[in-house]
């Protein structure tokens, strides 16, 4: 596989990064990752704009423009011969003697690497996802698609080991979203509620997508918190993310969601998002 590392397009046991990189040793650092369908970027622009507001918000400066990114992301989606899965994307602050704080000079680090998955399964669409409630842990900042992931990574370990397959975090009674996706539910009414962005969540491109179609066709969406309460009384559930696109979630904490399978409003959404998804990709 040929990977992106600082300019150089390299075989990916050629590309090293230094054991004082500021991503390893602070955490200091960003990401994003875009799938690929057909050879092509999913949202593209819209991961793009939010990696340029993250890199911005901790006062980093990306060290090529996002043009210069997108092509190189194309470059190894050709290389690599990619036709389904998904770039992964990493910005950080860069290599120097350990220090809180840094040289303002310091050259950043930027890598990109693909990765083949089959992501447009039918399989899900037919079952739903499980998924399992936990106290959000996280800092207040999460509107910055920040590399330290521990507590998603925490997060994600106890609901595969309830076996669940994601986990819904909560914070003062409410769901935020999940350990790496946003959260909705359907109401008997067939409102679709997710969060409004704030710091509270990060904001998601799928959901950005998602939502936009939505209100083209005239579905109804209701921006604000929901409780589990509300999730376990809701008709259908769902989550988005760049790799699940939008998917079911029939189970939460053991118990169904509606009558326990797929409803027709997530199935909808579904179909319009992929449909929009392939037709925009580049
Ligand atoms: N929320 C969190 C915490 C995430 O980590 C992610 C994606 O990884 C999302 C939401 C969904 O964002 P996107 O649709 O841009 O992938």
């Amino acid at each position: 596989r040929t990977v992106y590392l600082n300019g150089a397009f390299l075989p990916e046991n050629e590309a090293h990064i230094s054991i004082f990189d500021r991503g390893f040793l602070f955490g200091d650092g960003i990401y994003e990752v875009t799938a690929v369908l057909d050879g092509k970027l999913i949202d593209s622009a819209l991961h793009m704009a939010r990696l340029e507001r993250s890199v911005g918000e901790i006062g980093g400066r990306l060290p090529v423009t996002t043009d210069e990114i997108v092509a190189a992301e194309r470059r190894l989606i050709a290389d690599n011969n990619l036709r389904e899965g998904m770039i992964y994307l990493q910005y950080t602050r860069g290599a120097e003697d350990r220090n809180f704080l840094y040289s303002e000079d310091l050259a950043p680090t930027l890598l990109m690497f693909t990765q083949a998955k089959s992501l447009d399964q039918g399989s899900v669409m037919e079952k739903g996802l499980k998924v399992k409630t936990v106290p959000d842990q996280r800092w207040e900042r999460r509107d910055i698609k920040s590399v330290c992931l521990l507590p998603q990574v925490l997060a994600k370990r106890a609901a595969k080991a309830a076996g669940c397959d994601e986990a819904w975090m909560i914070e003062d009674g409410m769901i935020t979203e999940g350990a790496s996706s946003t959260a909705y539910i359907v109401t008997a009414d067939n409102k679709i509620i997710t969060r409004a962005n704030s710091n509270a969540t990060l904001p998601g491109c799928t959901r950005a997508a998602l939502l936009q179609l939505a209100e083209e066709h005239g579905l109804t969406i209701e921006q604000r918190p929901f409780s589990l309460e509300e999730a376990l009384n809701a008709r259908e559930a769902a989550l988005t993310s760049a790799s699940n696109f939008i998917v079911p979630i029939t189970v939460i904490d053991g118990k169904p969601v509606g009558d326990g399978k797929p409803g027709p409003v997530v199935t909808r959404l579904r179909a319009l998002y992929m449909e929009n998804a392939r037709k925009t990709a580049i």
